[in-house]
């Protein structure tokens, strides 16, 4: 076989393999990503419950604390219809007035912790349903690279096999060169010449060395980025 149809063949393996790389790279990233944003969503729903239960606990209070208020108006009244003097009428009314400053305050608690507590179901029950969506979204993604790794595993073997089969039969120093080439030029090292260009990086190659090229008896680097250049009929 000549030396630059091994080149193209070992190329063609190398353009497969990279791109299956590529592949396996790039998606447990974009899972990782969504993993990421799912457990922030989590952490965030279980702050929100947890608080939602403070406020419960809170309300439970403030009610008891207002029934307890309103239990001792009422007998501070009852107590008012039988005083006899203005000093203990004083004195009861002084205490009722204060008990209604209480009872005021601790509803104006139980009203605020109620405005609380509705905003923060809004937003729990919004946050839920992104993560159902996120979830789902997640657990499609993470089935399609499971699909996608075990195939790709297989197709990757075969293809190392492929190339190793292949270098064996190309000289040590092309293959050297070759290896350089590719991993300085992102994975591309021949390349075919395409209107008397290198397709690699548009040097338009003088005809003379397009007519040796096309006889493909010698090896042929570009001048300006050292691909090796071939015809493809
Ligand atoms: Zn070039």
């Amino acid at each position: 076989m000549l030396e630059v149809t091994q080149l193209v063949e070992l190329q063609a393996v190398d353009t497969q393999l990279q791109d299956l790389n590529e592949l396996l790279g790039d998606l447990p990233k974009k899972v990782d990503k969504l993993r990421l944003e799912e457990e922030s969503l989590i952490n965030a729903v279980d702050k929100g419950n947890n608080r939602l239960k403070e406020i419960e606990l809170a309300l439970n209070k403030a009610e008891h604390h207002m029934a307890e208020i309103k239990q001792k108006i009422d007998k501070l009244k009852d107590q008012l219809s039988l005083v006899t003097s203005n000093k203990q009428y004083d004195a009861l009314t002084q205490e009722i007035e204060y008990l209604k400053q209480a009872m005021n305050d601790a509803e104006l608690e139980d009203l605020e912790l109620e405005e609380e507590k509705e905003t923060l179901q809004n937003d729990l029950q919004e946050k839920e349903e992104n993560l159902e969506s996120l979830s789902e979204d997640l657990r499609i993604r993470r089935d399609r690279l499971e699909n996608l790794i075990a195939e790709s595993a297989n197709k990757k073997s075969e293809l190392e096999k492929e190339r190793e089969e292949k270098s064996i039969h190309i000289d040590p120093s092309v293959l050297g060169r070759y290896v350089r080439i590719r991993d300085a030029r992102d994975g591309l090292a021949v390349v075919t010449i395409d209107r008397n260009s290198c397709s690699g990086c548009g040097f338009v190659v003088p005809p003379q060395t397009v007519s040796v090229i096309r006889k493909k008896t010698l090896l042929y680097n570009c001048d300006v980025c050292s691909r090796f250049l071939y015809f493809d009929k």
